[in-house]
Order: C-alpha cells, then sequence, then structure tokens
C-alpha cells in the first residue's frame, strides 16, 4: 500500500528531542523526507536521522535558529537544493523562560517571542513563498503545501507564571488562522497541534517524581501523560490528504485537559 506522504518532503523545526523527534520519525515512517532542524544539538539530530534511516527512511539535519531571517532562509534554500522542494512545514521549536510576572525580564519575553511566534512566522513564510511557486502536485498531495504549527492547550488556558509563553501560543493561533484565510484559494493548508501534558525534556519537572506526576494527572481526564507519538500520529493526520478538507483548525492532542477536570467529582 501507498504512504501517506510518499514522495514528500518536510522541515520539522526543533526536530532533535521531545515532540519534535517524534513527528520527524512519524513523518518518515510515511514516506516523506524529513529536515531535522536543530539550532544547537547537532549530535541529538543525528542520532534522530540515524534511526529514521536505520528504520529504512529519508533525511537531513539542518543547523537554523528559527528567530533568525537568514538561518531560516539558508535552510529552505538547502531543503530544496537537496530534495527539489517542500511539501510540509512542522512548525515545532519552542521554548519557556518562566518567571512571575512582575520579575519577567525584557529579555525573557523577547526571546519567548522570538522563537515561538516570530520563528513560526519566518519559517511560515518561507513555506508559503515555495507552495506559491510550485502549486499542487496532484500525485503527491491534493493541497500546494501543508503548514502545522505546533501550539499549546495555552492558546486557550491562561497560564499563571508563563505569560510569555501563553502569548506566544495564542499568537500562533491568529497567525494560523490568518494565513489559512488567506492562502486557502491556493490549496495550502494551515492547521495547528495544540498538546496538552506531553513527556519530554520541556517539562521533565512536571512529571519526573511520583509526587509532581500524581499532581499533573489530576489535569487530564485520561489519566496519563501523552508522549510523542501521540503528537506525531496527530501530524500526519493533518499533514496527509485524509484531512484535506481541514483548515483553520487547532486539533487539541491533550487526554481531555480542555474538559475541565476541576469539574469531574462535582455531582
Ligand atoms: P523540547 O524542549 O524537547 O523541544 C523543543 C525543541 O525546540 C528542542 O529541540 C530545541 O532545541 C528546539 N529549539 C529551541 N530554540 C530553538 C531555535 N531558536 N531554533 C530551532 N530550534 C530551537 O520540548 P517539546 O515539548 O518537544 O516542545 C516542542 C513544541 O511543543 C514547543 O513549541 C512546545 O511549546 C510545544 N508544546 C509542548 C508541550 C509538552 O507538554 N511537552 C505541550 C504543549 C506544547
Amino acid at each position: 500500500m501507498r504512504r501517506k506522504l510518499e514522495g514528500q518532503t518536510a522541515i520539522v523545526t526543533g526536530a532533535s528531542s521531545g515532540i519534535g523527534a517524534g513527528v520527524a520519525k512519524a513523518l518518515a515512517a510515511e514516506g516523506a523526507a524529513v529536515v531535522i532542524n536543530h539550532s544547537a544539538s547537532a549530535d541529538k539530530a543525528m542520532a534522530v536521522l540515524n534511526e529514521i534511516k536505520h528504520a529504512g527512511g529519508n533525511g537531513l539535519v539542518v543547523k537554523a535558529d528559527v528567530s533568525n531571517e537568514a538561518d531560516v532562509q539558508a535552510m529552505f534554500q538547502e531543503t530544496i537544493k537537496q530534495f527539489g522542494t517542500v511539501d510540509i512545514l512542522v512548525n515545532n521549536a519552542g521554548l519557556q523562560k518562566d518567571a512571575k510576572f512582575h520579575d519577567m525580564t525584557l529579555d525573557e519575553w523577547n526571546r519567548v517571542i522570538a522563537i515561538n511566534l516570530t520563528g513560526q512566522f519566518l519559517c511560515a513564510r518561507e513555506a508559503i513563498k515555495e507552495f506559491l511557486r510550485r502549486g499542487v502536485v496532484p500525485e503527491r498531495s491534493r493541497a500546494a503545501g501543508k503548514i502545522i504549527c505546533m501550539s499549546s492547550v495555552h492558546e486557550v488556558i491562561p497560564w499563571a507564571g508563563h505569560a510569555n509563553y501563553a502569548a506566544s501560543k495564542g499568537g500562533i493561533m491568529m497567525l494560523m488562522k490568518t494565513i489559512a484565510q488567506e492562502y486557502a484559494p491556493q490549496k495550502i493548508r494551515v492547521n495547528s497541534i495544540g498538546p496538552g501534558a506531553i513527556r519530554t525534556p520541556i517539562n521533565h519537572a512536571a512529571w519526573q517524581t511520583p509526587e509532581s506526576y500524581n499532581q499533573l494527572l489530576k489535569l487530564i481526564p485520561q489519566k496519563r501523560i501523552g508522549e510523542a507519538e501521540d503528537i506525531g500520529g496527530a501530524a500526519v493526520w493533518l499533514a496527509s490528504d485524509d484531512s484535506d478538507y481541514v483548515n483553520g483548525i487547532t486539533l487539541f492532542v491533550d487526554g481531555g485537559m480542555l474538559l475541565y477536570p476541576g469539574f469531574e467529582d462535582n455531582g
């Protein structure tokens, strides 16, 4: 059977660890050649590529800081030189710099916005340019290109102590919807994934001890933390023609975190 992303090329930003690594492996397993982007962890990115190659897939490691315009443009040029074009962008790179709001420095604010939000703008802009240049290639996909933005449940749930992060994710929601609206006529699809709590380095404090894990589970009706594979499956669906009529949504993958779990025992 033909795999869902056969012949397509995907760029996954921040793919050297966590969700990005899981998404890169899932896209590669469906036949995509995957560019594994990292900003400062070449060894880990290479390990992800080796795993993909070991499983029979194809890819490339590209170093680029997503908040740097020249780096992002060079990453797209290198991808196009190597694979001919780009079909899928997964805007995944992100970080937290947490602080009480009254203590938050301008640098903490600017850094999170630069990587989490401006980074998604810079990468999406290069992807859209390439999608418009190339248009639909029917043998590969019904869309001229697909962008998946890694958002969070915190695009809708406020998060005390994380104003910069929550603001960046709220910004991603409107960035995603606006470019989805702007380019739908050109058959470009833009959607987000809103993960809940996924077991990755970004939130290790929330799951590393039994006490913190039990505390976390109070927020998750399904009573388990998510894994990178949970997000990988969602990314494959949003990148494939199985979701061809889906545009401008956030697909929350959160074990029910948005279901007001505080009301569970309220009856
Ligand atoms: P992670 O720390 O494992 O991964 C983040 C990745 O982004 C790393 O590979 C890091 O090197 C990369 N990165 C950071 N700055 C970069 C830059 N300037 N240029 C390129 N790459 C850069 O954490 P994760 O949980 O896998 O996070 C991935 C995405 O998922 C983030 O956008 C995060 O906000 C989002 N997310 C995670 C969770 C969760 O529970 N883990 C929940 C909601 C959303």
